[in-house]
């Protein structure tokens, strides 16, 4: 198997296969990440694609479910990916469910169409690295897209049938902005039908423009208490009706689940519970440890 590090493994997708298609971020700007600073963007051969269908095939001949890798397979062309997904199901005939990981601006090349051909291919799922709804944090921290632009893709998704993700990064707009990127990153996500919302929180990793512009004064980074404060909101304002997961251990499991709308209340009353309860200098020491994403 090829794979060119880091290989990131969405931990709430099927464990096995993982399948190289692309190395590295087509975009690599986004002001809080290190995760592929230095990979140059590049797109696995069709012989190396086929060599790891070859061999994945040998140990799991019936494998229903695979991930494609890295940041963002989405970004290749319909052209592109069609062949891929075909081999996909020429070397595993039970294919059901084809993951990847995408940006939003992946996207805008391709027609509804072409979505849903890729959909019939077995590219069912798309995990959207969204972080925001509001154009100045947006625009703050270089995602290179602005809130209409989710709406209007996403709709093509609907369109073709295609499930996505919607992730909501917590703190990163900073205590000027808190208040609009947790308000509008709910209303605009609302506007949208994804079948999840997960939301991680902001570490400021070194080697990070976020983390330089916080020691220069350029940033100012919330509390882990303003961090809660945030997702609270952001709770609050969310509409859709998702599966919901979140990265803090504030309630433990209880927030992680379906059912978003029947559960928002006990969810709210947990985050509320932290706020009293939680102590924010164990939340502060477990970021602080955490290496990646
Ligand atoms: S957050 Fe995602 S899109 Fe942005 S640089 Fe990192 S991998 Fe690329």
């Amino acid at each position: 198997m090829h794979f060119t590090e880091p290989v990131y493994r969405n931990p709430y997708w099927p464990t096995w296969p993982l399948l190289e298609v692309t190395r590295g971020c087509t975009h690599n700007k986004c002001k809080f990440c290190t995760m592929y600073k230095d990979v140059n963007f590049g797109v696995a051969s069709m012989d190396q694609i086929e060599a790891d269908l070859a061999e994945i095939a040998t140990i799991t001949p019936h494998a229903r479910t695979i991930q494609l890798l890295s940041a963002n397979p989405l970004a290749l062309s319909y052209d592109r990916l069609a062949p891929i997904l075909e081999k996909i199901n020429e070397y595993l005939p039970n294919m059901e469910h084809i993951y990847t990981a995408g940006r939003v601006t992946d996207l805008r090349n391709k027609t509804v169409d072409q979505l849903r051909k890729l959909r019939d291919l077995g590219m069912d799922e798309i995990s959207m690295g969204t972080e925001s709804g509001d154009d100045w944090t947006l625009d703050r921290i270089n995602k290179g897209y602005h809130a209409n632009d989710i709406v209007e893709q996403c709709a093509k998704l609907d369109e073709a049938g295609i499930a996505y993700w919607h992730t909501f990064l917590n703190g990163v707009a900073g205590r000027s902005h808190s208040h609009e990127h947790a308000v509008n990153s709910a209303k605009i996500m609302s506007q949208t039908h994804p079948m999840l919302v997960g939301t991680g929180g902001l570490t400021l990793f070194p080697g990070t423009p976020l983390l330089d512009e916080a020691e220069r004064g350029e940033f100012d980074p919330l509390t882990e208490r303003e961090m809660l404060e945030e997702l609270l909101l952001f709770v609050q304002n969310l509409t859709c009706d998702c599966s919901f997961i979140t990265h803090h251990t504030v309630g433990g499991t209880n927030l992680t689940g379906p059912n978003f709308l029947e559960r928002k209340d006990q969810i709210m009353a947990a985050l509320q519970d932290g706020l009293v309860h939680a102590n924010m200098d164990v939340l502060a020491w477990m970021r602080a440890r955490k290496q990646t994403l």
